[in-house]
C-alpha cells in the first residue's frame, strides 16, 4: 500500500484507449499509465462499435470505467434503432455517463437538426437514468447553453476538453457543471483558457487527456496517453495555486463523486488533506 501512495492518484476521465492507434501496444500503455499513477480510465464509447469496444476494455482491464453515446459529428446515424440500442446497452452494460455527445460546428458537421436531434435523445436517456452527460461541444456554446437550460434536472453536466469563452465558463460555474481539462490548456497558444479557467472552482475539475489526441506540447510522441497526465496537472495547478500533486488528488476525488468510482486510500503524512481526505485550504 506505502507503494501504492508514492503518487497522487489520478483519473483520465477522457480516454479512447480502444482507438486502433493504441492495438499495437495497448497493454504496455495501461502499465506505464498505471506506474504514472492512473487509478481509473474512462473510456468514451463515443459509436456503436465503441459501446462494444469499451465494454471489451473493460473486461481486460478492471479499472476502466465507460461512458456510452453518439459524438455530434455521428449525429445522422441516430435514428429509433439506435436509441433503442443505445438504451439497452446502459442497461445491461452500466456505463457511468452517457456522451459524449453535444454540438460541434467546427467543419463539415451534420446538420443543426440532426445534432438537436441526436443530443435531445441522449438527454432524455441520460435524465431517464439519472448519469452524467459528457458533453463535446466546438464553435457551439449558444446553442449548448440554450439547450441544456431546457434540461434543469440533469444528473451532473461535463464539459469536456474545455476550450470555452468567458461567458460559458460563467454559465458552467453558475449551472454546477464539471469541466475536463488537459493537454490543450497546456498549450502556449492556450493563455487566454488558462486566463478563463481560473473562474472555475477545484471541486469542478477533472483532469483528462483524450487519449490518443490532443498530445500535449513537449510530448515524444505524436500520439497522446494518460502517461502525460502527472506534466499536465503540473503545469495547471498554478492555475488555482496548488501543488501538481494537490491538483491530482482534488480531480480524483471529483471524478471519483460524480462517476460513483471506487476511492482512494489518503496519505497519512499529507498535511494538505484532513482526515476524511478533504482538502484542508480551498483555494478558489
Ligand atoms: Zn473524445
Amino acid at each position: 500500500m506505502t507503494q501504492a501512495l508514492a503518487s497522487p492518484p489520478i483519473v483520465d476521465t477522457h480516454t479512447h484507449l480502444d482507438d486502433p492507434a493504441f492495438d499495437v501496444d495497448r497493454d504496455t500503455v495501461f502499465d506505464a499509465s498505471r506506474a504514472a499513477g492512473v487509478r481509473h480510465f474512462l473510456n468514451i464509447g463515443y459509436a456503436p462499435e465503441r459501446w462494444e469496444s469499451s465494454r471489451a476494455l473493460q473486461e481486460r482491464h478492471p479499472d476502466v470505467a465507460f461512458a456510452l453515446g453518439l459524438h455530434p459529428q455521428l449525429a445522422d446515424q441516430y435514428d429509433m434503432s439506435l436509441r433503442q440500442n443505445l438504451q439497452r446497452s446502459v442497461e445491461l452494460l452500466n456505463p457511468v455517463a452517457i456522451g459524449e455527445t453535444g454540438f460541434d460546428f467546427s467543419r463539415a458537421a451534420p446538420s443543426f437538426a440532426s445534432q438537436e436531434r441526436a443530443f435531445r435523445g441522449q438527454l432524455e436517456i441520460a435524465a431517464a437514468y439519472g448519469l452524467p452527460i459528457i458533453i463535446h461541444q466546438r464553435d457551439a456554446s449558444d446553442a449548448l447553453t440554450t439547450e441544456l437550460e431546457r434540461w434543469p434536472g440533469l444528473a451532473p453536466i461535463v464539459l469536456h476538453s474545455f476550450d470555452g469563452s468567458q461567458r460559458l465558463a460563467d454559465w458552467a460555474r453558475e449551472r454546477g457543471c464539471f469541466v475536463g481539462i488537459g493537454g490543450l490548456a497546456t498549450r502556449r497558444s492556450t493563455e487566454s483558457l488558462r486566463e478563463t479557467l481560473t473562474r472555475m472552482k477545484t471541486d469542478r475539475l477533472l483532469l483528462e487527456t483524450d487519449s490518443p489526441y490532443l498530445a500535449p506540447p513537449g510530448s515524444t510522441s505524436r500520439r497522446n496517453d494518460p502517461t502525460n497526465l502527472p506534466r499536465i496537472a503540473a503545469v495547471l495547478a498554478s492555475l488555482w495555486n496548488v501543488s501538481g500533486e494537490e491538483l491530482c488528488w482534488l480531480t480524483s476525488m471529483n471524478a471519483a463523486g460524480l462517476f460513483g468510482l471506487p476511492t482512494f486510500d489518503w496519505p497519512s503524512t499529507s498535511t494538505a488533506f484532513g482526515p476524511h481526505g478533504e482538502p484542508t485550504a480551498s483555494r478558489c
